[in-house]
C-alpha cells in the first residue's frame, strides 16, 4: 500500500515535471532571436537619412572588399583583439549578484561568454554535432574584458523600441570608438539581443566616427550590443532556455555590430553580400531544439540553408560557422566604420603617453573627445570654468559630454590616467 502511494506519487510528481518543462519548452518558442532589423526600421522612420548612410556604408564595404581582392596580402591575416565593457544593469534591489533568477548576472557568467565569443570567433568550439562541412573559419577577431559596470534599475524590463537610449542612460557607454560595449538587462517581447549596426559617414576624418548634432542619426552613446540576460553566457544558472543556452545570442549580435546581416539578407531569399552562404528563404525556428536540415528555393532549385551559421536564428547548440566571405567582411567594417577602425587602432597603438583630442570645439551641446591611455588604463575626465571651479564632475571612462547647460565661455577640460594629466581649453557657444 505503501508502495503503491509512494508509485503514484512519483507518477503525480513526475506528471507535473513532464508538464512543467513542457510549459517551458512551449514558452520558448515565441522567442525572438535578434530585434536588430526591427530596431534598424525604426531608427530609418526616425532618421531617413539613415537609409542614405547605409547605403554608403554597403558602398564603402565593397568598394575595400573590392580593393582588397587586388591585393595580394589581405588585412584579415592580422588577428583584431576587442575590448569588451559589459554593463548589468539589473533590477535586484539588494545587489546580490548572480543565481538562478537574477538579472545581476555573475562574474562567471560574465567569463563565460568571452570564452564562447573566443571559440566561436576563433572556430576552436569543437562543436561536430550537426555541422560537418569545412566552411568554418577562425575570423582572427577576439575579445577580452575590459571592465564590469553594475547599476540598479527599478524598471522590470526595456522595451526593444527604446532600450538602447534608455540603457545608454542608466549605465553611459566607455568610449564607443574603443570598447565593444554590451548591456545585459531584461529585454520585453521575448527578443534577446540588438545590435547597432556599423555606419560610414561623411564626417570630417578627424572626428574619426564621433558625431555632430547635424547628423544624429549615427550615436555614439548607443552604439553597442543589448542582450537578455538569460541568454548571456552558457552553463550558468541564469542560462535556463533549451534553445539559446551557449552564448551565441551575443556571438550572432556582435556579428551585427561587425556589420553582418541574417543568411537571409534582409528579405525572403535576400542577400548577405556574402557569396559562401546559400541564400535562404527565411531563419530557422525550429519548435523543439533540434537541428535539422531546411530546404530554400532562391535560385531556381533548392539549396540547403546554412542553419549552422551563427547569423541564422537556429537553437544556440546548431551554431559553429562564420564562413571565409563573412570573416572578410567583418574585417572590411573594421576598416572603414570610423569608430570601428578607431578600435582597432587604439587596439593596436604601441604609444606610451595619455593623449586627449576634443570635437567640436567651439561646442555647442554634446562635446566628444577621443582619449587614448597606454594599456586602456581607466582614465578619469572633468570640466573647469575659467575660475577654476568644476562644473562637470568626474566622469569614468566617458568621452561624450553635455555641455548644454554650462553658460557661454572658456572652459578647461581636464582627464587624468594614472599619473598623467592632459588640459584642453574649451569654447562653448
Ligand atoms: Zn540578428
Amino acid at each position: 500500500m505503501k508502495n503503491r502511494s509512494s508509485s503514484r506519487f512519483l507518477t503525480v510528481l513526475l506528471s507535473a515535471l513532464c508538464a512543467t518543462s513542457l510549459v517551458a519548452q512551449q514558452s520558448e518558442v515565441p522567442l525572438k532571436r535578434c530585434a536588430t532589423d526591427y530596431l534598424d526600421s525604426i531608427r530609418i522612420r526616425n532618421n531617413p537619412s539613415l537609409l542614405h548612410i547605409r547605403e554608403k556604408t554597403e558602398e564603402a564595404i565593397q568598394d575595400h572588399l573590392y580593393q582588397k581582392s587586388n591585393n595580394f596580402r589581405i588585412a584579415s591575416d592580422v588577428v583584431v583583439t576587442i575590448p569588451v565593457v559589459v554593463h548589468v544593469v539589473h533590477n535586484r534591489r539588494d545587489g546580490q549578484i548572480g543565481g538562478a533568477n537574477n538579472s545581476n548576472i555573475s562574474d562567471e557568467q560574465i567569463a563565460s561568454q568571452i570564452e564562447t565569443l573566443n571559440e566561436d570567433y576563433s572556430n576552436t568550439s569543437g562543436y561536430q554535432g550537426f555541422y560537418t562541412g569545412t566552411h568554418a573559419v577562425d575570423t582572427g577577431i577576439r575579445f577580452k574584458l575590459a571592465g564590469v559596470v553594475r547599476t540598479y534599475d527599478s524598471r522590470q524590463s526595456f522595451s526593444v523600441q527604446t532600450s538602447d537610449k534608455e540603457l545608454a542612460k542608466a549605465s553611459p557607454p566607455w568610449a564607443t570608438n574603443k570598447y565593444l560595449n554590451i548591456w545585459v538587462c531584461e529585454l520585453s517581447a521575448e527578443y534577446l539581443g540588438i545590435a547597432q549596426s556599423p555606419t560610414v559617414t561623411e564626417i570630417n576624418p578627424q572626428t574619426n566616427g564621433l558625431v555632430t548634432s547635424e547628423d544624429e542619426a549615427i550615436d555614439p552613446l548607443t552604439d553597442g550590443v543589448i542582450i537578455g540576460w538569460r541568454y548571456f553566457g552558457r552553463n550558468q544558472p541564469a542560462n535556463t532556455s533549451s534553445f539559446y543556452n551557449l552564448g551565441r545570442t551575443t556571438t550572432h549580435e556582435i556579428g551585427h555590430w561587425l556589420g553582418l546581416l541574417h543568411i537571409w539578407g534582409r528579405t525572403i531569399c535576400g542577400t548577405d553580400y556574402c557569396d559562401d552562404t546559400p541564400r535562404a528563404e527565411t531563419s530557422y525556428l525550429p519548435d523543439t531544439p533540434v537541428c535539422g536540415e531546411v530546404y530554400s528555393n532562391c535560385e531556381g532549385r533548392p539549396s540547403r540553408n546554412m542553419i549552422e551559421n551563427y547569423m541564422d536564428y537556429s537553437p544556440d547548440r546548431c551554431m559553429s560557422v562564420f564562413t571565409n566571405d563573412q570573416k572578410k567582411r567583418m574585417h572590411a567594417v573594421l576598416a572603414v566604420s570610423p569608430r570601428r577602425a578607431q578600435l582597432v587602432a587604439y587596439a593596436t597603438s604601441t604609444e606610451n603617453r595619455l593623449s586627449v583630442e576634443v570635437y567640436p570645439n567651439p561646442v555647442g551641446d554634446y562635446l566628444q573627445a577621443n582619449v587614448y591611455t597606454p594599456n586602456y588604463a581607466d582614465f578619469r575626465l572633468s570640466v573647469f570654468n575659467d575660475k577654476g571651479v568644476q562644473m562637470i564632475g568626474e566622469t569614468y571612462n566617458q568621452t561624450y559630454i553635455n555641455v548644454k547647460n554650462l553658460p557661454s565661455g572658456v572652459y578647461i577640460l581636464r582627464v587624468t590616467s594614472g599619473s598623467e594629466t592632459v588640459s584642453k581649453r574649451l569654447l562653448v557657444r
